[in-house]
């Protein structure tokens, strides 16, 4: 699915309808907490790790399967996603994005938060924005802690940082 964004400036309200759609044809970054979180729900990081390289960085990026392009945790039998409870960060902010700049979208305006300035979107294509009797009011102000914590993170995720992670899972 493509991200249509628009300006996310107050609380929306929000119920995943689980259509999965956010779940194929997306690229995924993990950081190292993903990683070590999942594989200590059990699964193995070579199933659903794989490798961008970017610049002069390698990222690491969610698997996919080949005959949909689905994530590998997307459930084709249940349409849910088996890691629900340990999922990607970037997973737990769609359908809602955080970025540095502004993407040039009508009614767009910066929000400060914690001294950082940033510009917030939801994806309107998201059956669950706005849907009817929604279970919960999404805040800028969750989605900008979820952003910076992603960035952070993010940041420090490396191959020497995976390679460390991969021996302490080891043991
Ligand atoms: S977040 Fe939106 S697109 Fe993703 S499963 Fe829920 S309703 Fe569907
Ligand atoms: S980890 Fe779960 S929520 Fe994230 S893309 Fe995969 S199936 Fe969807």
């Amino acid at each position: 699915m493509r991200f249509e964004p628009r300006p996310f400036t107050g609380p929306v309200p929000f119920r995943c309808l689980y259509c999965l759609d956010c779940c194929r044809g997306r690229h995924i970054y993990l950081t190292l907490d993903d990683i070590e979180r999942i594989a200590r729900a059990g699964y193995d990081p070579e199933e659903f790790v794989t490798f961008s390289i970017e610049g002069n960085k390698i990222r690491f990026v969610l698997a996919v399967r080949e005959w949909d392009l689905g994530c590998v945790f997307h459930d084709p039998e249940t349409g849910k996603c088996r890691i629900h409870d340990v999922n990607p960060i970037i997973c737990r902010i769609y359908p809602f994005m955080v970025s540095r700049k502004p993407l040039g979208v009508e009614g767009e305006r910066p929000f400060h938060y914690k001294g950082q300035e940033l510009w917030l979107y939801y994806d309107e294509s998201c059956p669950g924005i706005n849907a009817e009797e929604p279970e919960v009011e999404i805040t800028p102000e969750e989605i900008a802690e979820l952003g910076l914590e992603f960035e952070r993170k993010f940041e420090r995720t490396d191959m020497e940082g995976l390679a460390r992670l991969m021996d302490e899972l080891e043991r």
